[in-house]
């Protein structure tokens, strides 16, 4: 497995790969990887000839009070498990090597990026478009792998693709958990036991708002609150948002149907959470 650090490679590699007629699948990430990740990479793998992993703690998107100096780092193990997934490149650049000058050139998706994570996390999606498309103009792939996870991101990769033309088909994966329900994340060990156990209540009231659904409740306002509530007794009362919102734009639902998703973002202790899930349906 290769592994780059300079755009200027990693390039080149791409540029052999095309002249070679192999399809180039990608799968960006922040590293500090999990079965949800290297579940993107099997994903990427099925659908192209070659898998380029990209690992890069991008500081664009990160708030002045968040997490960027302490998120999690391990290269040497990424590196590992990316190569036992049988990825061909890992491109790993650096922050100089990113953003050798200030960037006055900036990515950015207005209206479906205001709300649910956007407007908790000023910057950030323009800080996550920003690097996506340095990553896409570098890498060149036919295909993009994204998590579910994350589902603002995804809507907003999606978008930003469909309006500068790129031809670059994004795929959407479910959400990978652990047997628990816990939806896998790299910041899940941020959490301390008595907090791993309280972060269960974010799958379960997914859960409980998809039984509410199934019984016949049909107001999305009904289904919020209850959903609040619900965390609440859970003893999670640090709730930023519980929205119910269309799985493509963003835009909040009132009527219910195939495209719903209940997504939220709590706070367990320090850590903030998301999770989401169809409101029909299990999140396949
Ligand atoms: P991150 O390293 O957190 O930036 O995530 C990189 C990619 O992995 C994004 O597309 C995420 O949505 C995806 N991802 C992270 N956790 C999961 C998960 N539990 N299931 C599926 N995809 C995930």
């Amino acid at each position: 497995m290769d592994c780059f650090s300079a755009p200027a490679h990693m390039a080149s590699w791409v540029r052999e790969s095309m002249r070679q007629g192999k399809t180039i699948g990608f799968v960006p990430t922040m590293g500090a990887l999990h079965e949800g990740h290297l579940a993107l990479v099997q994903k990427a793998k099925e659908l192209s000839d070659r898998v380029v992993v990209s690992i890069f703690v991008n500081q664009l998107q990160f708030g002045p009070q968040e997490d960027f100096s302490t998120y999690p780092r391990d290269l040497e193990r990424d590196l590992a498990l990316v190569k036992k997934e049988g990825a061909h490149v890992v491109f790993s650049p650096n922050h100089e090597d990113m953003y050798p000058e200030e960037m006055l050139t900036k990515v950015n998706v207005s209206c479906i990026t205001e709300k649910l994570c956007g407007a908790g996390r000023p910057g950030h999606f323009e800080g996550v478009t920003t690097v996506v498309a340095k990553l896409f103009n570098i890498i060149n792939p036919q295909i993009a792998v994204f998590g579910r996870k994350d589902l603002q991101q995804l809507a907003v990769i999606r978008r930003m693709v469909h309006d500068l033309n790129w031809n670059i088909e994004i795929i959407g994966h479910p959400i990978v958990r652990e047997s628990d329900g816990l939806a896998m994340s790299s910041r899940n060990t941020y959490l301390n036991s008595w907090e791993r156990k309280l972060a269960l209540s974010l799958n379960r009231s997914i859960k409980f708002a998809r039984q509410m659904v199934v019984e016949g409740e049909e107001v999305a306002a009904k289904v919020i609150s209850e959903v609040r509530q619900f965390l609440e007794n859970e003893g999670l009362s640090r709730i930023e948002y519980v929205s119910i919102v269309d799985q493509y734009t963003m835009a909040e639902k009132n009527v219910l149907d195939h495209d719903s998703i209940i997504a939220l973002a709590v706070f367990v202790g320090k850590t903030r959470l998301i999770d989401n899930g169809f409101v029909f349906k299990e999140n396949e």
